[in-house]
């Protein structure tokens, strides 16, 4: 009791003060929550990180602080959200820098929109980390508010949900070894193409080049590591993610040729038109007051 009183007190104070106040957990070791004013809990360890944070009504009082610095004049109306007072956000934290592993932490540019996006509507983040093919099968089944996963906007999932307005350009990028003769997006005819399963990059390789030279891995790192054993020629896939997997890997570059320049926007139920005008309203605040491209600053740096 005390040590929830004492949450309490903390975050009203944080709040009143204009700093973050996140949960005891979130808060270590993470930068980005000192930008962005928002709980952000966890999926994997809930228990405890709601158990830190204190109780719904410590945070909704918290949160009705916070939201009412940024400029609007009365707390944010509650949108109806799978969870009382929670913005649920289905990702595959396996797409740096928008959604990555940093320790037990999921970090990068998407948690922090929906951090921001979260506060503005006063609610309290929550992720939910799963593969990409069954983000959207979260939104539409009613387990999640929003996927937000630099995902694309496409004309196919336009079917199954709607689409917030973009956030970001993504560029579909093609890693090979350092020594390939594959010099552009043409000379991909004939080759294996390794792909990230569901993705953009996975569709448009098979559209383009067909099934049977496409290999898709549930994980784009997978896709890197199959190039790195020569098991394929070729990985396609969204280009900041391209960047950081060569990175860290030797033997590789990322070839200076965009195969398709996206946009990357949430994926909301298509039965929830009201949390989408919400969204896209707290997107453009966030666009208008220069918090969305400082976020982007953060991970991406311009070359
Ligand atoms: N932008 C790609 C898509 O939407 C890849 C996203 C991802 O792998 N997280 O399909």
């Amino acid at each position: 009791m005390k040590k929830l009183l004492a949450a309490f007190l903390t975050c009203t104070l944080a709040a009143a003060m204009l700093v973050g106040c996140g949960s005891a957990d979130s808060d270590s070791g993470n930068a980005s929550n000192q930008d962005v004013n928002a709980e952000i809990t966890q999926a994997d360890d809930t228990g405890t990180d709601n158990a830190d944070a204190g109780s719904a009504g410590d945070t909704s009082a918290d949160n009705a602080d916070a939201g009412s610095t940024d400029g609007s004049d009365a707390a944010p109306a509650q949108v109806k959200t799978v969870k009382e007072g929670v913005l649920t956000m289905a990702t595959n934290a396996t797409f740096p820098p928008y959604e990555y592993y940093e320790g037990n932490e999921i970090v990068g540019i998407d948690v922090e929109i929906a951090g921001a996006i979260a506060q503005k509507l006063g609610l309290e983040l929550k992720i939910e980390d799963m593969e990409f093919n069954s983000i959207i099968i979260a939104v539409t089944q009613g387990k999640a508010d929003l996927g937000l996963a630099g995902m694309t906007v496409m004309e196919e999932r336009l079917d199954a949900v709607n689409f917030s307005d973009s956030y970001a350009t993504g560029i579909q990028a093609i890693i090979v070894p350092q020594d390939s003769d594959i010099q552009g997006v043409e000379d991909l005819n004939g080759k294996k193409i390794g792909v990230q399963l569901s993705t953009t990059g996975d569709i448009y390789a098979k559209d383009d080049f067909g099934e049977e030279n496409v290999e898709a891995y549930n994980k784009g790192a997978d896709a890197v590591m199959a190039l790195k054993q020569g098991k394929v020629d070729a990985v396609i896939i969204d280009n900041q993610p391209a960047l950081a997997f060569v990175k860290d890997a030797e033997g590789l570059k990322v070839l200076d040729t965009q195969y398709k320049v996206e946009d990357y926007a949430a994926a909301l139920a298509k039965d929830n038109e009201e949390l989408l005008a919400a969204v896209n309203g707290a997107l453009a605040e966030l666009k208008d007051d220069g918090t969305l491209q400082s976020i982007i600053d953060k991970y991406i740096i311009a070359e």
